[in-house]
């Protein structure tokens, strides 16, 4: 996105160098299970998304809205839809048409290419220092722009190695962390056997105040899926600083306690407590797996809990998570270069001209668009600063 600003008319010259020996790994990945460009809700809502990071990334969400991502899009002959939930997507849903496109434009705008190129920080002389196949190569330029991406999934291009070059030079970076994560459960060889590689469909996740509807897949080690990345900020955040930490679970979201009670008063007769529950209660078979896996924790069989009991263990199982899974398997990462470091248009403090954008920066949000929104955002605000800082220079 910087690039593209940058070469809008042509008056800049403009080169991307990137580690990789292609472009854009991740945000293809992205467009496997559908890329989810952006959303649709209200702005003010769509920013409380941002959390701790939304003040800062507003200017930029502002200047390049949720509205202008499908523009850009529907420009590039990929129109978009809004699915049900609100996500915006292209037509086609995966990234690869749209990723084709946009090269084709940037190489028409005059950008240039440099694949196998990893920037491993700057010489004596300022100039950026890259890594290539043929050995170290400089290069002096006006201004750049560093969108390195953070640490998930490194074997797509971003490994996060930028951080100590940044710190070498003063800048704060705040430590990089899973987002959009799955977490450790020590799961019973009962129940992993059973239900690993299952979802929990239509439950509600809690932890402090996050809450979110959706699915969670039960996996070998854990718990992982939409539903339980909307609330990994805060449930990561709870289990670094514990040790563990209790992820609330309604099994029956739209059922509330008093109906609950009154489908457990019909009589069980001889049928077996999980055969009742998923008669009575149109519990699902995982769901009433995980209730007893709960009971069987506290040794405490279901066929002794009183009702008002059942109806909390179905309305707050409550699971306790160990760890946290690890950042190559993150959908995304928490932590970066830290806002105070960069003044309002994303320029280093400690390196003038040189200009972050996108997952590089200390913000996160969760699945549903906010991500490539904020990093399409950033790479325009950054490219802006840097196009402003270039011709500042030619004055
Ligand atoms: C499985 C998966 C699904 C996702 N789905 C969605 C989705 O549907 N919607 C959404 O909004 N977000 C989604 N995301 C997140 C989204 O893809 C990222 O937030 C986004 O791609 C980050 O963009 P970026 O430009 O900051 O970094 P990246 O896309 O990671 O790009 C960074 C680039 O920098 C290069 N690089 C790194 N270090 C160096 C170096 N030292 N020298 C030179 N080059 C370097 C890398 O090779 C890479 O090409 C998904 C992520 C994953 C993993």
């Amino acid at each position: 996105m910087a690039a593209e600003v940058l070469a809008r008319d042509g008056a800049v010259s403009v080169t991307v160098y990137d580690a990789m020996p292609s472009l854009g790994r991740k945000f293809l990945m992205a467009g496997r299970g559908g890329l989810n460009l952006t959303h649709s809700e209200v702005f003010d809502t769509f920013m409380e998304r941002y959390g701790a990071g939304a003040d800062a990334l507003r200017p930029a969400i502002e200047a390049w809205s949720p509205n202008d991502v499908r523009a850009w899009c529907e420009a590039l002959g990929q129109s978009t839809f809004v699915g049900s939930s609100g996500r915006v997507f292209p037509k086609i849903m995966k990234a690869s048409g749209l990723l084709r496109a946009w090269l084709r434009r940037l190489e028409t705008q005059g950008v240039a290419l440099h694949l196998r190129h990893r920037w491993t920080g700057w010489n004596d002389s300022g100039d950026l220092v890259f890594a290539t196949p043929a050995g170290e190569v400089s290069v002096a330029t006006d201004a750049a722009v560093l969108a390195l991406g953070g640490a998930s999934w490194p074997r797509l291009g971003s490994d996060g190695a930028w951080g100590s070059v940044l710190t070498e030079i003063g800048v704060e970076v705040c430590s990089l962390r899973s987002a959009n994560c799955g977490f450790q459960v020590a799961w019973s060889d009962v129940f992993r056997s059973r239900f690993e590689g299952q979802p929990l469909k239509s439950i509600e996740v809690a932890h402090g105040d996050s809450t979110a509807r959706g699915e969670a897949l039960v996996t070998a080690s854990g718990i992982e899926g939409g539903a339980i990345y909307a609330v990994s900020s805060s449930l990561r955040e709870a289990v670094l600083a514990d040790g563990s930490a209790a992820l609330t679970i309604d099994l029956k979201p739209d059922v509330n306690a008093d109906a609950l009670m009154a489908q457990l008063e019909k009589p069980r007769g001889k049928q077996s407590m999980a055969t009742f529950l998923r008669k009575a209660v149109r519990l699902s078979p995982i769901a009433i797996g995980l209730m007893q896996e709960l009971a069987f924790e506290k040794q405490q069989p279901m066929t002794s809990m009183p009702h008002e009991e059942l109806v909390k263990a179905i309305k707050q199982a409550t699971v306790t998570v160990t760890g946290v899974a690890a950042i190559e398997r993150a959908i995304s990462s928490a932590g970066g270069v830290a806002f105070s470091s960069v003044d309002g248009q994303y320029m280093l403090r400690q390196k003038p001209g040189v200009f972050v954008a996108g997952e590089m920066l200390d913000w996160e949000a969760p699945t549903g668009g906010y991500l490539l929104q904020g990093c399409f955002a950033t790479g325009v605000a950054a490219g802006n600063g840097a196009r402003q800082w270039v011709e500042a220079l030619a004055d």
